[in-house]
C-alpha cells in the first residue's frame, strides 16, 4: 500500500503540473535516497548552510546561496535580509519596524497569489509592499516616482501567474534599482533557467525546489555574496520559523546536481501527449492539441477543448468528475472557464495516460457521471 494509502488516502493521478497543492513533485530515487540518508545523520547546520550555498552558487552562476523551505519563504527572508542585513538586534526586531528603508517595491500586475500571497510574504520578512502603477499597466515613471529613501529593493515577479503584457520589464527595473544604488529581488520559483536572472542583474533569486528542479519541499536564494550572508542571518530570526531540514537541503542539493545534467525534455512531452490524444479517437466532445507553456518554457501539455453540447459536460463538471473518482485525477485547469483543460505531462508516471483516457471515455462515452 502507497504511504498515503495506509492512512486512507485516495491515489493521484497528478496531469497539472507542480502544484504544491497536490504535493509539488516526485522526487528521483537518487533524490529520496540521498534525503533518507542525511535524516539519519548529524551534521554543523551552520557549516551545511554554507556549504550548500557553495553548490547553489555553482549550479546558478550566483556568488553565493542560501537554502530555504520554499520560495515564499525566500521572499520573506530576502526581504528581511535587504531591510536588517547581519546586524542581530534588526534581525531580532523583524518583523516589527527597525527604522530606516523596509518598503519593497513591485507593480501591480506582480502582486499575485501563488497559493499564498507575495505582499503577505513581503509583510512576514518585515517589509511594506508598496505596489505601483495598474494591475494591467505600469510605466517606468510609476517605479522612479515610488522609489525613495523609504525603499529597501525593487521585487520582480517571474511567473506565469504575474500579468504578462502592459508591464515593465526586468531590465527596466535593473536600471532604475542600479541608478538608485538599491537592490533587486527577482521571484523565479517555477522557472527552469537557473542562471538568467542572475546574469540579467539581479541580487537576490528565488527559487522553489520543488517545482521545475523536481526536488523535495524546499527552496533556495542565490546572489550577492553580502546579501546572501545576511539571507543566512535571519535564521536567528524570522527564518527559524521557516527551518530548513538538514534531509531536505540535501535532497534540494542533488536534485539541483541531477538538474545540471537534464536533458530537454520537451520533445519527449510532445510525443507522449500526441499517443495520449490518439487514446481519445472517438471520444465525442474533445477537440485536442498540443501547446507550448505560456510562459515560454519547453513545457508542452495535451489541450482539451470541450464542446458541452456534443460530450454532455462541460469543462468544470468535467474536472469535478476527474477529481472525485478514485484515482483522482488532477487536471490543469486555469482556463476552464472558456471550455479548455490541460494534460501536463511532466508529473505522469508510466502509463497514467491511459488511465486518463479510460475515466474520459468512462465518463463522456459511457456516461458514467457520478
Ligand atoms: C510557487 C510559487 C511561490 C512559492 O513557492 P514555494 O516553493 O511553494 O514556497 C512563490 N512565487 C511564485 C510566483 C510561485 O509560483
Amino acid at each position: 500500500m502507497s504511504a498515503f494509502g495506509k492512512f486512507g488516502l485516495r491515489q493521484v493521478i497528478n496531469a497539472s503540473g507542480k502544484m504544491t497543492a497536490l504535493g509539488a513533485s516526485a522526487v528521483h530515487e537518487e533524490v529520496a535516497q540521498a534525503m533518507s540518508e542525511a535524516a539519519r545523520d548529524y551534521v554543523v547546520i551552520d557549516e551545511l548552510l554554507v556549504a550548500a550555498g557553495r553548490e547553489i552558487a555553482k549550479a546558478t552562476g550566483a556568488e553565493d546561496g542560501c537554502p530555504t523551505t520554499g520560495a515564499a519563504a525566500g521572499i520573506a527572508i530576502a526581504t528581511a535580509a535587504v531591510i536588517a542585513g547581519t546586524n542581530l538586534s534588526r534581525i531580532e526586531r523583524l518583523p516589527r519596524p527597525v527604522g530606516g528603508p523596509d518598503e519593497i517595491v513591485l507593480q501591480k500586475g506582480h502582486a499575485v497569489h501563488f497559493g499564498a500571497s507575495v505582499t503577505q510574504m513581503i509583510a512576514l520578512g518585515g517589509g511594506t509592499p508598496v505596489e505601483v502603477g495598474h494591475a494591467n499597466h505600469t510605466e517606468k515613471a510609476h517605479f522612479t516616482d515610488a522609489v525613495t529613501e523609504r525603499t529597501a529593493a525593487l521585487l520582480y515577479i517571474q511567473s506565469h501567474h504575474a500579468v504578462q503584457k502592459g508591464v515593465q520589464s526586468l531590465e527596466t527595473l535593473r536600471e532604475i534599482a542600479s541608478a538608485k544604488g538599491i537592490p533587486l529581488i527577482v521571484d523565479a520559483a517555477a522557472e527552469e533557467d537557473l542562471h538568467k536572472y542572475i546574469a540579467l542583474g539581479a541580487d537576490l533569486v528565488c527559487y522553489s525546489g520543488g517545482k521545475a528542479l523536481e526536488g523535495p519541499t524546499s527552496g533556495f536564494i542565490c546572489g550577492r555574496r553580502d546579501l546572501i550572508e545576511a539571507c543566512r542571518a535571519q535564521y536567528k530570526g524570522i527564518g527559524r520559523a521557516m527551518k530548513v531540514g538538514k534531509e531536505n537541503i540535501v535532497g534540494l542539493l542533488t536534485a539541483l546536481t541531477r538538474y545540471g545534467s537534464r536533458e530537454d525534455g520537451g520533445e519527449e512531452q510532445k510525443r507522449r501527449m500526441e499517443l495520449f490524444l490518439r487514446q481519445l479517437d472517438g471520444i465525442p466532445g474533445i477537440k485536442g492539441g498540443i501547446v507550448q507553456d505560456e510562459s515560454g518554457r519547453s513545457i508542452f501539455r495535451a489541450k482539451l477543448e470541450i464542446d458541452l453540447a456534443a460530450a454532455g459536460v462541460d469543462a468544470k463538471q468535467l474536472i469535478r468528475l476527474l477529481e472525485a473518482g478514485n484515482p483522482a485525477i488532477y487536471t490543469r485547469n486555469h482556463y476552464s472557464n472558456i471550455g479548455i483543460v490541460f494534460i501536463d505531462p511532466r508529473p505522469l508516471l508510466p502509463g497514467q495516460e491511459q488511465l486518463i483516457a479510460d475515466r474520459l471515455r468512462d465518463i463522456i462515452v459511457k456516461g458514467n457521471r457520478t
